[in-house]
């Protein structure tokens, strides 16, 4: 290669696709794939939208299987509630989550951008496909966008839009269904718009954020805005998985010739690949951080090489060891220290959902009191309690002393009911005898019972006047 040459085959590093060198918007006409990867795609997208539409329906033991309600601070997870009492699970799980994914992406590079990503799912299997269908291949749209505007670009444009922010508006109410719950949004549906103004707003404002998102801004949410797409550098290595072009095998390119004897390597050079990246980006440049791991150029280069002759996989999933020194995939210690670190999170996780107590008793001395003397030479203290029902059943709960003779009285009510799902307060007054208290402040055990069973154990100190 002569300095020029090389100078020209690293421009791409100076430059985003999406970009033109006069800094306007270069919009990606990216052609239709089709493969064995495209159609697995499909098939994973297809479940993907089943379960995201169907998820909010979806009810255990009356509660709804996932929710986060953050305007009551109210978390569902497998139909189990989880209230801001239980963030640490959440503070656990997110981390489980995170170690998860720089774990995963060490492995196996951009998999969940290309195959999981609602942002790719939605737009390559749902607004990309109406575009197609409306407006035909990628040559067709850019000679529709380019020409003037005629009664087809019209209508074809008008029905695309439209389409577009229908299924803006849907995904926006599946999002509130997620937050709200189903059977409040069908709800507020049934009911007049005046009294839901806030939430007509807020559903307002994500349809046209999902429309600008998928309609608009497209690839530039992988390339440029998405926080994981641009920690890939830091978490990539020699051994990560991702989509490789084999530039031993491929360069140097030429193009076919039938017939004549090959001299060059097995990259016709015909651009497929390119062609069909929906980041714009050409895969032979080298690993990039534009590159979203679609597949797509896999699938148009193997239907080259069956074209031409020549073994598949010119362009394949491969590490860049693989790559360069034909090693296999090895389990490095960096991918083992973080699969410990995965395994203790995960099971921290687990124990803390299994040992997660259903109720949960919060008691105090009202504020100000001190304690009371009482008839039959006993003294008193008022407390404050607070007890959270995680379930979605009401029933009743038994405060008792434990190891020492006293009573537990209820102001303004029978016993301890306990609301489902709800946090429950109440007053009480606790009486000691006298010989029972020894100092001014004494340690004392309140067990919470329900259905004789103890569920919790509470330690407070009950103030006794000065020995
Ligand atoms: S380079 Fe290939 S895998 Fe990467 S985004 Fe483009 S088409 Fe998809
Ligand atoms: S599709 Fe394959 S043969 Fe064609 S340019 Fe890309 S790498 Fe080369």
């Amino acid at each position: 290669m002569t300095e020029e040459e090389l100078l020209h085959a690293e421009t791409f590093r100076d430059r985003v696709s999406s970009v033109s060198a006069a800094g306007k918007r270069n919009w990606i006409y990216a052609f239709k794939p089709s493969g064995k990867f495209y159609r697995y795609r499909n098939i994973v997208s297809y479940i993907y939208l089943i379960v995201f539409f169907a998820m909010p329906f979806i009810r255990i033991n009356g509660n709804p299987f996932f929710l986060i309600n953050v305007i009551d601070s109210k978390f569902i997870l497998f139909g189990k509630i989880f209230w801001p009492q239980d963030f640490f699970i959440f503070a656990v799980g997110m981390i489980s989550f995170i170690v998860f994914i720089v774990l995963f992406t060490v492995i196996y590079g951009r998999l969940f951008c290309g195959w999981t990503c609602p942002q790719t799912v939605f737009l390559e299997f749902v607004f990309r496909k109406i575009e197609w269908w409306i407006e035909g291949s990628a040559s067709r749209q850019k000679t529709l966008h380019d020409g003037p505007w005629t009664m087809e670009k019209i209508w074809k444009k008008g029905i695309k839009h439209t389409l577009f922010l229908i299924v803006s508006f849907l995904i926006a109410h599946t999002f509130l269904a997620y937050i709200i719950g189903v059977h409040e949004v069908t709800k507020i549906i049934g009911e007049p718009l005046s009294q839901h103004i806030a939430l007509l707003a807020g559903l307002i404002v994500f349809t046209l954020l999902f429309y600008g998102v998928f309609a608009f801004v497209r690839e530039i949410v992988c390339t440029t805005i998405c926080p994981y797409g641009r920690l890939q550098g830091v978490m990539f290595d020699k051994d990560t998985m991702q989509i490789s072009y084999d530039y031993k095998r491929g360069e140097e390119r030429g193009k076919y010739k039938r017939n004549e004897p090959r001299t060059n390597g097995d990259c016709i050079d015909c651009k497929k690949c390119v062609v069909v990246c929906p980041t714009g980006i050409d895969i032979r440049d080298g690993v990039q951080m534009d590159c979203v791991g679609c597949t797509a150029c896999i699938d148009a280069c193997d239907e080259v090489m069956d074209k031409v002759g020549f073994p598949k996989g010119l362009i394949r999933y491969a590490s860049e060891n693989q790559i360069t020194n034909g090693t296999p995939f090895q389990f490095n210690t960096k991918m083992k220290a973080y699969t410990v670190l995965l395994f203790v999170l995960l099971s921290a996780m687990t124990v803390m959902i299994i040992t997660r107590k259903t109720v949960d008793t919060y008691i105090s001395r009202v504020s100000g009191q001190l304690f009371q003397e009482m008839e039959g030479d006993k003294i008193s203290n008022l407390f404050d309690a607070k007890i959270i029902n995680k379930t979605n059943k009401d029933f009743a709960v038994e405060l008792r002393i434990e190891d020492l003779q006293g009573e537990i009285k209820l102001v303004g009510a029978q016993e301890f009911m306990l609301k489902k799902e709800a946090i429950n307060e109440f007053t009480f007054f606790l009486e000691l005898p006298k010989t029972e208290i020894h100092n001014r402040s004494n340690k004392i055990s309140i067990g919470v019972y329900h259905d004789g069973k103890k569920i919790q154990t509470l330690k407070t100190k009950f103030l006794g006047p000065f020995m």
